[in-house]
């Protein structure tokens, strides 16, 4: 039986840098007739609703359901607005290696504090959002750890039925631990937020500078 292999979008997926938060930002700074709303706040690795509270909390503003839908359309606006920019760019050689994955049919499943509608169209613009089946979300849970409880229970509904061996690809130290708590095992790669030092310390199982080092024996 093939593994599911769960995917971290930015710093995996995506290439980060300065740009891959612009759209939120831009439309948090509308939202709230600011600038630079996303100053002196850490995006990495966190849910993009769990951000969204920091930053009203600072602006003593407070949420409502209908100040998320005004942000929801106005990210979408942005989105939209950064579709033919060069934004989001693959990070390595992510596309021919989840393409290669997909076309062996191997279940693939997304874990992303990213809110899915964001995520469809980063991975829209690489060509590869069609390859992932489901996945949790940044409107799945404040925390990734709820978030990878979604990604694996929608991923078990989805192919209907369980997995005995699922590996998680991310660049951060909470994709390790994210890894720990649903049982899977961890590839990190060190394109992200966190240095090869950093992620060592937690001993992932694997460590790699770019997804050309991952024989796909490992998924037999
Ligand atoms: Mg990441």
């Amino acid at each position: 039986m093939k593994p599911l292999i769960l995917f971290d979008i930015n710093g995996t997926l995506i290439k980060r840098d300065s740009r891959t938060d612009l759209p939120y930002e831009y439309a948090v700074n509308e939202l709230l007739s600011i600038e630079n709303g996303l100053q002196g706040v850490n995006t990495s690795a966190r849910s993009d609703v769990d951000v969204m509270m920091e930053i009203l909390q600072k602006h003593n503003v407070e949420y409502t359901e209908a100040l998320w839908e005004q942000f929801f359309k106005l990210y979408i606006k942005q989105l939209k607005e950064f579709k033919p920019s060069d934004a989001w760019r693959e990070n390595g050689t992510a596309v021919s290696f989840v393409t290669k994955l997909a076309e062996k049919n191997y279940p693939l499943a997304l874990i992303t504090g990213e809110l899915g509608i964001g995520a469809e169209y980063k991975l829209k613009k690489l060509g590869i959002w069609q390859h992932f089946a489901t996945g949790g979300f940044g409107e799945d849970g404040l925390r990734r750890f709820e978030i990878a409880d979604t990604a694996v229970k929608c991923a078990k509904e989805r192919f209907n039925r369980e997995f005995d061996k699922i590996f998680l690809i991310g660049d951060t130290v909470l994709d390790i631990k994210i890894a720990r708590h649903i049982g899977a095992s961890v590839i990190s790669i060190t394109t992200g937020s966190n240095t090869r030092e950093e992620l060592q310390e937690l001993s992932p199982d694997y460590i790699i500078d770019d997804f050309t080092e991952l024989s796909m024996d490992l998924f037999e």
